[in-house]
C-alpha cells in the first residue's frame, strides 16, 4: 500500500487539517475522524466527488495543485510556504553603543576596535550582522538561525549613517524543496549610545600594573615616541595595555602601564635598542579576587650610565 500525504478541507471548527492515510484506509479515516460533524458539514456536498478530488495533494491553505504548482512542501504550495514562513527576522531597532573616548564598540557584549573607515558604519554593521536571524528547515524542524550557520543565502547589510537605517536584503532558501529562492528585505533603525568603554574607564583613573622608570641621558621626545608606538601595537592585539599616564622628573620619564607584560616588552625594547640596564622589582599591593597576590611592579630603565 501506498502512503499518501493528504490535504482536505475542514470544518470551520476543526484544527486539523492535514491526514496521513493509505489509499485504501483513506476514506475510512475520514469517516472516523470527522464522523457526523462532517456528514453534517458536508451534508450539501457530493461526498464522492470530494473523496476522488483530494486524492491528488493540493495545498490546504489555496487549494493549488501539486502536478500544476511544484512540490508541496508541509502541505503547502510554493507560493503559500514563502508566504507562511519569512526568511528573514530581524530586530526593529538596534542600540549601537560606542565609546566616547576611543571609539571602541561592542558586539554581544564585547569590545571591539574599529578596524578603519567609518566607526558609525562598521559598528552598526556588526551589531546589525549579529542580530539578524534566518529561518532555516532541517529534518522537518524549522529553527532561527545566525547567518554564519545558513548555507547559501546571500544576505546584504547596508548602513545609512545619517538617517540612522540599516538595509538588510536577504536571498535564499528555507527548505531545500523551495524550487525559487526567497528574496526579502527589512530595514532597522539604529540609535548610537555613547559610553565610556572599560579599557578607557581604567585609562581614565590612571590604572597601571607597572611603572617603567626611564633614567639617563636620553632624548624624551624619542623614548616617549618609542614607547608609545609599543603600546599602540600592543593595544591593537589587547584592548587592555595601555600607557594611563606618563610623569616628567627632572632626572628621566616614568610611564604608568598595562599590564605587566607590557611594560616588560617596553624594557626589553629600550634595553636592545639604547643598551640600557634592566632592573624589575615589585612591592605586594593586596589580594586578587582570586585570593592570589596582587603587586604592582617597578622597571628600572638606566640609559648611557648617567645619573
Ligand atoms: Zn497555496
Ligand atoms: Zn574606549
Amino acid at each position: 500500500m501506498r502512503e499518501l500525504f493528504i490535504s482536505i478541507s475542514c470544518p470551520p471548527d476543526f484544527s486539523h487539517s492535514l491526514l496521513v492515510a493509505c489509499e485504501n484506509c483513506f476514506p475510512q479515516i475520514w469517516e472516523d475522524f470527522y464522523g457526523e460533524r462532517l456528514v453534517a458539514w458536508e451534508a450539501s456536498l457530493n461526498l464522492e466527488e470530494k473523496r476522488s478530488d483530494v486524492m491528488r495533494r493540493f495545498c490546504y491553505r489555496c487549494g493549488a495543485l501539486e502536478a500544476e504548482q511544484g512540490p508541496l512542501i508541509n502541505g503547502l504550495c510554493q507560493r503559500c510556504f514563502a508566504e507562511e514562513n519569512r526568511l528573514l527576522h530581524v530586530p526593529q531597532e538596534l542600540e549601537i553603543i560606542i565609546c566616547g573616548r576611543c571609539g571602541a564598540y561592542m558586539v554581544e557584549g564585547k569590545w571591539h576596535r574599529v578596524s578603519g573607515g567609518d566607526l558609525v558604519t562598521e559598528a552598526a554593521k556588526m551589531v546589525a550582522l549579529s542580530s539578524i536571524r534566518l529561518a532555516h528547515s532541517t529534518l522537518g524542524e524549522m529553527k532561527l538561525l545566525r547567518p554564519e550557520d545558513v548555507p547559501k543565502v546571500a544576505l546584504s547589510v547596508r548602513v545609512r549613517p545619517d538617517d540612522g537605517i540599516i538595509d538588510v536584503r536577504a536571498t535564499g532558501k528555507i527548505h531545500e524543496l523551495q524550487t525559487e529562492p526567497q528574496i526579502e528585505e527589512a530595514h532597522m533603525t539604529f540609535k548610537i549610545k555613547r559610553v565610556t568603554c572599560d579599557a578607557c574607564a581604567l585609562k581614565n583613573v590612571h590604572h597601571y600594573e607597572a611603572i617603567v622608570q626611564v633614567r639617563g641621558k636620553f632624548k624624551r621626545s624619542d623614548i616617549v615616541k618609542t614607547l608609545e608606538r609599543i603600546a599602540a601595537e600592543a593595544g591593537n592585539q589587547e584592548r587592555m595595555a595601555f600607557i594611563s599616564k606618563v610623569e616628567e622628573h627632572k632626572n628621566g620619564l616614568d610611564f604608568y602601564v598595562n599590564p605587566m607584560r607590557l611594560a616588560r616588552r617596553m624594557a626589553g625594547v629600550l634595553k636592545s635598542k639604547f643598551d640600557a640596564e634592566v632592573k624589575e622589582s615589585r612591592k605586594l599591593v593586596g589580594q586578587k579576587r582570586d585570593g592570589r597576590k596582587k603587586y604592582k611592579f617597578t622597571i628600572s630603565v638606566r640609559i648611557g650610565g648617567g645619573s
